[in-house]
Order: C-alpha cells, then sequence, then structure tokens
C-alpha cells in the first residue's frame, strides 16, 4: 500500500505523521493508497520552511519568477497525460475532463508568466516642488491554501502560482480525498527550479485546516469549498488576524426561456449538468423553464442524459465516471429519494443505474416539477441531478435566483438580447452566463460568487488574486541634491 507523504521544504516527508486516510479508486470502489494526516507538528515545520524561503523569494527579481513560471507552464504541458491520468484514478472523472482541469489550471499559471506587468506601479511626478509620489506592491509573506477535492489541480491553481510570482511562499492544504495530484506539482515546481521551500504540500483533515489558520506565521488564507467549512475558515482566520478568501459552495441556476434555441440548450445543460458527475461548484443544478419552455424541453433532456455513457473515467468515450465516495453516492441517491417523496416528477431517475462491481456509480437524474420548498432544491447536492423548476415569467425566475442563499453561477437560454441584459444586471451572483451555461472566468479576470457563495472582500486569480497576495505601498519622496549616477558596465542591464 503506497502511503502519500508531505512535501516539505523540497522533500517528501512524513513529518512524524502517523495518522492516515484512505485514498479511493471510484471506479473500482477499492482503496488503492493512504494518505498522511498531520498534526500541528507538520503545518508548523511547513511554515518554518517557507517562512525561511521568503527571506529569499520575496528579494528575488520579476524576471527569475516568470522564468520559474513559463518553466513550469511547459512541464505541465509536458506531464498532462500523467497528471490526468493521477486525477481520473482518484476523482473518477472523465480522463478529457481531467485534462480540461490542467488546462484551465495552466492558465493562471500563463497569467503569473506575466505578473512583471500586473505589478507594475504608478508614478506622479513633481506632486508638489520637488516631490514625487510612487506606489508598489509587496508580497504578504507565508501564504496558504486549503482546497476541494473536486478540482484537485486547477483549484490549487487559482492559487499558488499568482502568490508564488507575487514573491510569497506558499503551504497547500489539499483535499485528502484526492491527494497525489499536488504532490506531482510539487516536483514540477522543483524541476522548474524554485527553489526548496518556497511551495510546501501539508496532507490532513481539520487538524491541519486548523493548525494553519491558527498559525502567527500565516499572513494569509485561500480556503475553496463547502459553504459551512468556507464560514468556518472565514471566521476562524479573521479573528487570528490573517487576511482571507472562503470560497463555499453552490446552487446554480440556469433560465430557459421560451424562444431559446432548445435543442442548443438541452445540449448546455446536460454537458453542465452531468459533467464530471455534478461534482463541479459551476454545474447547473437547477433548470428554470420560463412559459412553457419545460413541455419541450424536459423530453430532450431526457433523451440526452438517457444517453451518456456512464462508466470508469478511464475509458474511451465515458462521458460520465463515478463520484467520489460511497458516502457521496448515497447522499445523492437520498436526495433522489427525498425530491420524488415530495412531489417532483423522477423523468430520469439516476439510482436505477446499474454496473457490475463496487465503483461509487449513480447514473443521470432528471426531476421536473420540483419546488423551492424541496430538499433536492435548497440543499446543494453536488452530483448527477438536474432539478427543473417552472416559472410562469422571467421576473419569478429572477426572484427565485435571488432569493436562494447561493450566488456563484447562474445563466440564461434566450435569444432576446434586452431580457439577457435585463438578467445580467438584476441577478444577485458573481458570475453570469448569457447562452453560455458555465460562465468560469478566464484566468486574467477573477473567479468568484456572491452571498453563501464567497466570504470575504476579494475574488480569487487574476487581478483581484494579485491583490489578495500584496500590500500596497506609497511612497512620497523628496531628493534635494540628487547623487551623481556612475555608469559601472558597458553591456546593456539585465535583470
Ligand atoms: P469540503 O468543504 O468538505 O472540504 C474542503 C477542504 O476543507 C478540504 O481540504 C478538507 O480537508 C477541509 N475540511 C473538511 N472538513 C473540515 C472541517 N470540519 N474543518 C476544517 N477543514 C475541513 O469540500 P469538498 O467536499 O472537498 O468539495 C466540494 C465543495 O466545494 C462543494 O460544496 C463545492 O461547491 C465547493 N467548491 C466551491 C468552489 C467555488 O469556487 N466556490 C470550487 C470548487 C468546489
Amino acid at each position: 500500500m503506497t502511503t502519500i507523504q508531505h512535501w516539505i521544504d523540497g522533500t517528501a516527508t512524513a513529518a512524524d505523521s502517523t495518522r492516515t486516510a484512505p485514498v479511493w479508486n471510484p471506479a473500482t470502489g477499492r482503496q488503492q493508497a493512504e494518505v498522511l494526516l498531520a498534526e500541528a507538528d507538520a503545518v508548523d515545520r511547513a511554515v518554518a520552511a517557507a517562512r525561511r524561503a521568503f527571506e529569499t523569494w520575496g528579494e528575488v527579481s520579476l524576471s527569475a519568477r516568470s522564468k520559474v513560471m513559463f518553466a513550469l507552464r511547459q512541464l505541465l504541458e509536458r506531464h498532462e497525460d500523467e497528471l490526468a491520468r493521477i486525477i481520473c484514478a482518484e476523482h473518477g472523472k472523465a480522463i478529457d475532463d481531467a485534462r480540461g482541469e490542467i488546462v484551465r489550471g495552466r492558465e493562471v499559471v500563463e497569467f503569473a508568466c506575466g505578473i512583471a506587468e500586473v505589478l507594475k506601479g504608478s508614478f506622479s511626478n513633481e506632486v508638489s516642488s520637488g516631490v514625487d509620489l510612487h506606489s508598489f506592491r509587496q508580497p504578504l509573506g507565508v501564504c496558504a491554501g486549503i482546497t476541494p477535492f473536486n478540482f484537485p489541480i486547477m483549484v490549487p491553481m487559482w492559487m499558488h502560482p499568482v502568490a508564488i510570482a507575487t514573491g510569497n511562499t506558499f503551504v497547500l492544504k489539499p483535499s485528502e480525498r484526492d491527494p497525489s495530484a499536488s504532490n506531482f506539482v510539487a516536483q514540477l515546481y522543483a524541476d522548474a527550479g524554485l527553489p526548496d521551500g518556497v511551495f510546501n504540500v501539508v496532507h490532513g483533515d481539520k487538524t491541519a485546516v486548523d493548525a494553519i489558520l491558527d498559525h502567527p506565521d500565516v499572513a494569509a488564507v485561500s480556503f475553496v469549498g463547502s459553504t459551512p467549512i468556507a464560514r468556518y475558515v472565514h471566521e476562524r482566520a479573521q479573528s487570528a488576524g490573517k487576511r482571507v478568501q472562503a470560497l463555499g459552495g453552490a446552487k446554480n441556476h440556469a433560465v430557459v426561456m421560451p424562444d431559446a434555441d432548445l435543442g442548443f440548450a438541452a445540449d448546455q445543460l446536460t454537458a453542465a449538468a452531468f459533467g464530471s458527475a455534478g461534482q463541479r461548484c459551476m454545474a447547473v443544478s437547477v433548470a428554470v423553464t420560463v412559459g412553457d419552455a419545460a413541455d419541450a424541453l424536459v423530453p430532450v433532456l431526457r433523451d440526452k442524459a438517457s444517453g451518456l455513457n456512464v462508466g470508469p473515467g478511464s475509458e474511451p468515450g465515458v462521458d460520465m465516471g463515478p463520484v467520489v465516495t460511497s458516502q457521496a453516492r448515497d447522499r445523492i441517491a437520498g436526495y433522489v429519494a427525498s425530491g420524488v417523496k415530495q412531489g417532483a416528477e423522477p423523468v430520469l431517475d439516476g439510482r436505477e443505474f446499474r454496473r457490475d462491481g463496487d465503483g461509487f456509480f449513480i447514473g443521470p437524474t432528471v426531476l421536473d416539477r420540483v419546488t423551492s420548498d424541496m430538499d433536492v432544491y435548497r440543499d446543494e447536492v453536488f452530483g448527477p441531478v438536474l432539478s427543473v423548476v417552472r416559472a410562469e415569467t422571467v421576473e419569478a425566475a429572477i426572484d427565485l435566483i435571488n432569493a436562494n442563499p447561493y450566488g456563484n453561477g447562474t445563466a440564461i437560454f434566450t435569444s432576446d438580447g434586452a431580457v439577457a441584459r435585463r438578467f445580467e444586471r438584476e441577478v444577485r451572483v458573481g458570475m453570469v452566463g448569457v447562452n453560455v451555461p458555465i460562465p468560469v472566468p478566464m484566468s486574467y479576470y477573477s473567479f468568484g460568487g456572491w452571498k453563501d457563495s464567497l466570504f470575504g472582500e476579494t475574488h480569487i486569480h487574476g487581478p483581484e488574486g494579485v491583490r489578495f497576495y500584496t500590500r500596497l505601498k506609497v511612497v512620497t519622496s523628496r531628493w534635494p541634491s540628487q547623487p551623481r549616477q556612475v555608469a559601472s558596465r558597458l553591456h546593456f542591464p539585465t535583470a
């Protein structure tokens, strides 16, 4: 049995950890490895290594930092197949979907390659007689990331490339359910020339998380996961005086207007609801049909969803893999049962899906005539379940979305520009798609929800990520007499 270790100060290490958690292969239902669970001591060692590394990394030139990012980008491309297989084996998602997440993560590394441009400060000449003023941003120190199971590569990459390129050092506590991808990235960073201690990985559960949240040498915490834990992390880290951004769960609604291209909308909704077995924070879990749109849409949705090829993510042609654990499968089945019991119509019931073996499989489910008081609507199911809620008008659809405590993503399918414009202005959600079901912003914008989907002020990656991982300094200067400049070399200056 392989034991997955921490990565501290450039080396794989157990760091005195003895507790472990099983790592499953969701497609077979068998345990394939165990991962160490850190006590506070291992976190302390990782933070100490990061703190030491910060003394020099914070002073490394911008061009040297972007050189590491360029090298990491190349390595991520070269090792894409290996990484995709690691993700697929521990998470269960289809291999092409795993590749997609690597590409989206790599895009943040590409953003970090250009960090010098983004970090440019401002300068005002002669704000008073002989006085100039300039501003620039400086790194915070040791930053930490705590991440969920559903994107073991992409979500940590929303954080560490930006934190490291801006001059910080980093301690990552990835999900204990699919930990191997993070160790692989640590090795790639080392191969890219990142000095030891700048990027560290500590595996663990609540004990490790609490040790990070309370650690006096951790300056900032980025968290992505479920809403109750996001709220907890935000409160605890903030009360320990840290900067914190905590992204939580979601309940993403897609509105389908009667004037939409219903075939296109059904295609897009099928991909957005059942891709990665619905285990995406931007998955569409509620289709809000307006007027009579449901009558034409629901049969097409049923046909498309029932035609999906469900099986091990590593097999060619598989659209949807298993869910992450047997507990997740049972929880999802429980929500389908409660929806039916509370009056929803099971157009397609994923509980009826059968497959030989012990894999954590459940088929796609479409529930029609779901109402906002049902548990399957109120809670984040985080599985392949699409609820159809029928609304009379677009106003009623917007009210429904605005009344929901989550506000991560939403979308509208329509051919009417005025309706789309009204929707994007009135809906209280952080990321909005118009005829785009999963509106995940590109890496040079920032990602984040509203309401219970994000605690803290800043969204993640892109310009807001840079602001989060740096603090602003403004300098007012006067030089009554300038020292003489001496040119010491004749060659072209380099960093
Ligand atoms: P989770 O909240 O269970 O775990 C997230 C992290 O918190 C993990 O590293 C885990 O070890 C740690 N953790 C778990 N329980 C803890 C506790 N009691 N105290 C301290 N730390 C704890 O989430 P998950 O099941 O791994 O991931 C799925 C969730 O993440 C969904 O709710 C999904 O919507 C959300 N998510 C949100 C976004 C976003 O951008 N808003 C992105 C991806 C996932």
